[in-house]
């Protein structure tokens, strides 16, 4: 626990973002009542339960426990609170809108119980440029004893990655505060002071990273936070189709992306990070950011080329991986196809807008029997997925056992530590495409078949 000034706070929306909000300001000593209408979910808070999976997030949650309160009853959270925040999820329209309803509906019921004194409603959601002046005008007409000036709207982003979402939050790389009211970027300061002091104690369960640096405050005009979140997610998404653009014409080359990517990474203009050739992106964010902005865009008669050649490019890579193995099986009627990796990246049990759901949807259309294996999400997906018909695996070794092929869609650290010869000798057709790069050099007999590098690696 930290020596901040405690606030009182309330997160609306216990999510993957407001469960880690949540469970990172409580460790920073301020006294935290997370509120979803799910209660379920807040049942299993209460009892000290995760309902997502998250490293490190059951530690934390134990070390801030005694500042931490789950309930359904905004009347029971919001009227203390010094800072709301607004954590609830923007899921797309089928026009590639976000649907703001969940916003709408929270916004409307914090208003109800606004206390008249001066509160900092915050939107961490990731919502279009505008909706911070909407929040306003909906506490506007719903507060019971609305009070001019007295309930002041902040833009806080979020940009914490599932699966490494409490080191995000706690150290950040830059901390967004965009608001028209300094009172209220003053208040989110002292909110995030002990993030941002020199002498922040690192929780035990979650230590500080190597390369870790101070975080930067980056203070803005509301609609200026908005865009912010947009236009980094966008930009990320771009980085991997750029990859993955140039990984197919590695594969026509006789050159290997991941060389290549690690070649242009050290160029300190370029960076590094994001630019994994694979199956492409996917998970709750980048596919439903880019339609939103391009989707703002329209609204404004202004199109956006390169965010849609983006979008387009990550759809061809999901094709890409069934188009593989047709190459080496020919048809996939009746062909089983083990696939390793459920959840959209490792250490997350997250399978919003997963490429693998793609894929195996595909490979069923073709008439393959999917055997499917993830060491996390299967639980998840047996609910989520239950439109798709497909065989649950015991492990990965038991989904690759007699299969005529497999995809490795997720990057898990089991599967680096699977005996891969000896488990392509157990396939009845040695055959794996490894979108993740995950297998590296060995001798046994198979062809292990990877994005962006030419020939296939096949070993004899
Ligand atoms: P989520 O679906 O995991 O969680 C949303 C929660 O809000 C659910 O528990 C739901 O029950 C609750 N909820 C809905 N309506 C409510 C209401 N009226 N009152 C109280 N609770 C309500 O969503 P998420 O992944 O946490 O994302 C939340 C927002 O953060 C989205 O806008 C998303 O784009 C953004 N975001 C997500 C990530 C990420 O990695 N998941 C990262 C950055 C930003």
């Amino acid at each position: 626990m930290q020596d901040a000034k405690a606030l009182q706070v309330a997160v609306v929306g216990t999510g993957y973002v407001g469960l880690g909000t949540a469970v990172m300001l409580a460790y920073l000593g301020h006294h935290v009542t997370g509120v979803d209408v799910d209660q379920a979910k807040i049942d299993m808070l209460t009892r000290g339960e995760l309902p997502i999976y998250e490293p490190y997030l059951d530690e934390l949650l134990r070390e801030s426990a005694p500042r931490l309160r789950w309930t359904t009853d905004y009347a029971s959270a919001i009227p203390n609170a010094d800072v709301i925040f607004i954590c609830v999820g923007t899921p797309p329209l089928p026009s590639g809108q976000p649907n703001l309803a969940y916003v709408a509906e929270a916004a409307q019921s914090i208003a109800r119980h606004l206390n008249g004194k001066v509160q900092v409603v915050v939107n961490k959601s990731t919502v279009p440029i505008g909706t911070g002046d909407w929040v306003a005008r909906i506490l506007e007409e719903n507060a019971v004893d609305y009070h001019a000036n007295r309930y002041l709207v902040v833009s806080n982003p979020e940009f914490l990655r599932e699966g490494t979402a409490l080191h995000d939050s706690l150290y950040p790389d830059r901390i967004v505060l965009g608001s028209d009211s300094p009172e209220a970027i003053e208040r989110m300061a002292e909110l995030y002071e002990p993030l941002l002091s020199q002498d922040f104690a690192a929780p035990v369960s979650v230590p500080r990273p190597d390369c870790y640096t101070q975080p930067a405050l980056v203070k803005t005009s509301l609609s200026s936070a908005e865009m912010i979140k947009y236009a980094a997610n966008a930009f990320l998404a771009l980085k991997i189709s750029f990859a993955n653009e140039i990984a197919g014409l590695c594969e026509r080359v006789d050159a290997d992306i991941q060389e290549v990517t690690r070649g242009i990474g050290y160029d300190q203009r370029i960076g590094p990070h994001f630019l994994g050739a694979g199956a492409g992106w996917g998970g709750s964010c980048f596919g439903k950011d880019t339609a939103a902005l391009i989707s703002i865009g329209h609204e404004y008669g202004y199109e956006m080329p390169i965010l849609a050649a983006a979008i387009e490019i990550n759809q061809r890579q999901r094709q890409l991986v069934i188009a593989k193995l047709q190459q080496h099986l020919h048809r996939l009627k009746g062909k089983r196809v083990a696939v390793l990796g459920m959840a959209f990246k490792p250490n997350t049990d997250d399978l919003r807008d997963a490429p693998a759901h793609d894929c195996i949807a595909r490979l069923i259309e073709l008439g393959a029997q999917v055997v499917a294996h993830d060491p996390i999400a299967m639980p998840r997906a047996r609910h989520e997925w239950r439109h798709l018909r497909y065989q649950e695996a015991e492990s990965a070794e038991a989904a690759l056992r007699g299969a005529d092929a497999a995809i490795l869609m997720t990057e898990w650290d089991d599967y680096r530590r699977i005996d891969w010869e000896s488990a392509l000798r157990g396939m009845r057709h040695p055959l794996v495409i490894d979108t993740r790069r995950v297998i590296g050099h060995f001798g046994g007999a198979g062809i292990v078949e990877q994005i962006g590098k030419r020939p296939a690696s096949r070993v004899a």
